[in-house]
């Protein structure tokens, strides 16, 4: 494809660094994983950041530090990336289904509505980089006792009010996998939080629950961070305001371009989306694409089959979970565009000059 949906960025500076941490002779959990995790505590707004080996990791071992297990349920949203849901059924929890608003991310009414006994925690989703209803959140969160771990692997430096997403629950997860905003050139996650009581134990379950070089206190898991991707990550997190900005000012062009022509994406009350994803709605989104497509432009569906009705969660929840009226309207409407740092002004132009086209308003 001429212009793809998206590009990592990559710069002499990174490659530099990354020989640079072939020739330290460290690769593993070394000082540049010390120094990234203290930077990216530092730029996100937290006391602690632990690096792990994928997003899906941090989830799942904040999950397990926050003893979450069998019997119990936490709430997420269908609409988000299946590692999401994942990541709770890996600790033999139970995922309860939540629809989404016309943000994208959860509905604060059907979180609330979906609340039982059982229930410890929710995984709202900062999806596509638009920030969640933190308002919202922090009350609920508050006024049930649950926990409350954002998934911000779509929205690296999103802010609401002024502050940074990943810096308000008991625990932020962010992935850098290779089409996220911020990116390591391989698998790469980071935890962000204030808890001691969680670092502690995040930073055990990552290196085979080791309390020392030879004394496994628990049962853990191999879910470590290289140095080269350390290094990578370093350079990409100094660029990180300048990548939103872009990825902002990208988006801007696109929805006067395209307004009045498909439904363009919202943007959030009091904060900024850093526009992982620029999703358009159309009820002609296949059509659209193939054309878009003949003209060697990627297009993309996050996500087309929802994750209360994925073949994996069938088989492990039964009977199935109950429908969610928005989260099903929306899925055959939307369509991601290109949307990449590196993307320019012209590429962008020509996408819009494609989809006007195609509705007849070239
Ligand atoms: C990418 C992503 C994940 C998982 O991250 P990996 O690094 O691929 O494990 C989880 N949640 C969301 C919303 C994501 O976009």
């Amino acid at each position: 494809m001429r212009i793809p949906l998206s590009r990592a960025h990559v710069t002499a500076e990174m490659k530099t660094a990354v020989l640079a941490a072939i020739d330290s002779g460290r690769f593993i959990l070394g000082p540049e994983t010390r120094a990234f995790e203290e930077e990216f505590a530092a730029a996100i707004g937290t006391t602690h950041a632990v690096a792990v080996g994928n997003g899906t990791a941090a989830i799942q071992l904040t999950l397990l530090a926050l003893g979450v297990g069998p019997g119990q349920e936490v709430l997420v949203p269908a609409h988000t990336a299946f590692p999401t849901v994942e990541a709770v059924f890996e600790t033999g929890a139970t995922p309860v289904f939540v629809d989404i608003d016309s943000t994208y991310t959860v509905s604060p009414a059907d979180l609330e509505a979906k609340i039982t006994p059982r229930t410890v925690g929710m995984i709202p989703v900062n999806l596509y980089g638009h920030p969640v209803d933190v308002a919202a959140m922090r009350r609920i969160a508050d006024a049930r006792g649950l926990f409350w771990i954002e998934d911000t692997c779509q929205s690296h430096g999103a802010k609401s009010g002024g502050r940074t997403i990943g810096s308000f629950g008991d625990a932020g997860a962010f992935s850098f996998y290779p089409s996220k905003n911020l990116t390591v050139f391989g698998d790469g996650g980071m935890v962000t939080t204030n808890r001691d009581d969680l670092v502690r134990k995040i930073r055990q379950l990552r290196d085979h629950g080791r309390s020392d070089k030879y004394t496994h206190e628990v049962v853990g898991y191999n879910m470590r961070f290289n140095e080269i991707q350390a290094a990578v990550g370093r350079i990409q997190l100094r660029h990180l305001g300048q990548y939103a900005r872009r990825r902002r000012e990208l988006a801007r062009g696109y929805t006067e371009g395209l307004r009045g022509v498909v439904q363009t994406p919202p943007e959030p009350r009091d904060g900024e989306a850093v526009f992982h994803l620029y999703v358009i709605q159309t009820d002609r989104r296949d059509a659209l694409a193939d054309h878009l497509k003949e003209h060697g432009i990627e297009t993309g569906v996050h996500y087309p089959l929802p994750n209360h009705r994925q073949p994996a969660t069938l088989g492990r929840i039964s009977p199935p979970p109950p429908a969610l009226p928005e989260t099903e309207r929306i899925v055959p409407r939307i369509l991601s565009l290109p949307m990449f740092y590196e993307l320019s002004d012209g590429e962008r132009d020509e996408v819009v000059g494609r989809v006007r086209e195609f509705f007849g308003k070239a």
